[in-house]
């Protein structure tokens, strides 16, 4: 069986790794020049559901990478004033594993074969020859595969094609990110961190990536055949605008420093130490999955079927459950216990369920961070 994979997000990457180690034919195509073209490194909160489906799809002897690359976060989840005083509580204290998105693409795509610069432009299923879908790509290339996965997130080709009444929704809102390395200045900031800083304005949210051990080190010691980025812990800062907050000619560090005015000065130094290659502005969109398609050759996974707000803390997670239900369904085919057409089914079935849930939930999070709560 051979699959061809649309898009080197986290759940394209995660699907390949799992399909490579069950000895399934398997490449990656994704549309950017490099791996690295473009800003990608927030920390992201993995759940229970999503960390096993990680680990499910990993090869086994990468697993104490993988837990050496985390980050146990202990929050105790506050409302601040600008001054850092506690007025308020955001619920009860919480934990959870932080994993840098970028050090988990490096980890993923290790061993895979990933064809940059190539953008599906297209695809037609097969009626005969050696595969069952022809893919299409710009610069005028093609490949055949028996399974066509669209993994190519909120703006999908393949979606566009196989569900074309599946269309985004934007929001209104935008998402303005960045980080600033962790020194001991910030560290003092600790108190804020998972905690929600909230003035006449938007919100302001910090977030902290310390790696239990630093990436580039892990992976020698544990895994030599893995190359991970050299970087060192951090702060993520985060404010979400509200509709119609638009940055004009703004930087996302200018658009953050004009809304903290006044603010205690180690936030302000935060954001003005930000690395700004690695700081960025973000539309919240969403895409609802509701009408199922003619079974066939090709699906689709990850925000390319499910694209939930950042708020829900849902999006990755749910794009490693469909890789891991995904590659467990494939599994049966290679074993000749299923045909490849209802295991495909048997999938979407599941995955429509829960990513439909998915959705529902990161929008009832949504106007908790867009309104002003003082
Ligand atoms: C700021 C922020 C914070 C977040 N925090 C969390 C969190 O804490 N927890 C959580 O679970 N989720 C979180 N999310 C959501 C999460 O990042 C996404 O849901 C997840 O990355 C989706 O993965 P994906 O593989 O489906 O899509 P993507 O990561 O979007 O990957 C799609 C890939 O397809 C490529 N592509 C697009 N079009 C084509 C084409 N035509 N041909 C080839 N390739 C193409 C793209 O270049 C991209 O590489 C957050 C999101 C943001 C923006």
């Amino acid at each position: 069986m051979r699959v061809s994979v649309i898009g080197a997000g986290l759940g394209g990457l995660c699907l390949a790794q799992g399909l490579r180690g069950a000895g399934i034919d398997v490449g990656v195509h994704e549309r950017d020049p490099a791996i690295t073209a473009r800003f990608q490194g927030y920390r992201l909160v993995l759940s229970p559901v999503g960390y096993e489906a990680l680990r499910g799809c990993l090869p086994r002897r990468w697993h104490p990478l993988l837990d050496a690359i985390l980050d146990d976060a202990v929050v105790e989840p506050l409302i601040l004033d600008p001054h850092l005083n506690k007025i308020g509580e955001l619920g009860p204290a919480r934990s959870g594993l932080v994993v840098d998105r970028h050090v988990l693409r490096h980890l993923l795509l290790t061993g895979l074969t990933v064809h940059t610069d190539a953008a599906l432009t297209g695809y037609g299923v097969l009626d005969h020859g050696e595969g069952r879908v022809e893919a299409r790509f710009t610069h005028g290339h093609r490949t055949t595969a028996d399974l066509l996965v669209g993994a190519d997130g909120v703006g999908s080709a393949v979606r566009a094609v196989l569900s074309p009444q599946t269309v985004p929704a934007d929001t209104g809102v935008r998402f303005v990110i960045g980080r600033t390395p962790m020194t001991e200045r910030f560290a003092g900031l600790s108190r804020a961190f998972g905690s929600k800083i909230v003035g006449d304005g938007p919100s302001l949210l910090l977030g902290a990536m310390r790696f239990r051990t630093p990436p580039k080190q892990a992976a020698e010691e544990l895994a030599p055949e893995v190359t991970l980025p050299d970087i060192g812990d951090y702060v993520r800062w985060a404010m979400i605008l509200p509709p119609n907050g638009s940055l004009g000619a703004e930087t996302p560090q200018e658009a953050v420093l004009s809304r903290i005015d006044g603010w205690h000065p180690d936030l302000r130094a935060l954001v003005e130490e930000g690395d700004p290659d690695n700081s960025t502005l973000l539309s919240i969109r969403v895409v609802e999955p509701r009408e199922r398609w003619a079974r066939g050759p090709v699906t689709l996974l990850g925000d390319a079927i499910h694209a939930t707000s950042p708020t829900g803390g849902n999006g990755a997670n749910t794009a490693l459950r469909d890789a891991d239900l995904l590659r467990r369904c494939l599994l049966r085919v290679t074993e000749g216990t299923q045909d490849l057409l209802d295991a495909v089914g048997e999938y979407e079935r599941q995955m429509f369920e829960y990513g439909a849930e998915a959705v529902r939930h990161s929008l009832e999070a949504l106007p908790a961070y867009v309104s002003h709560p003082r």
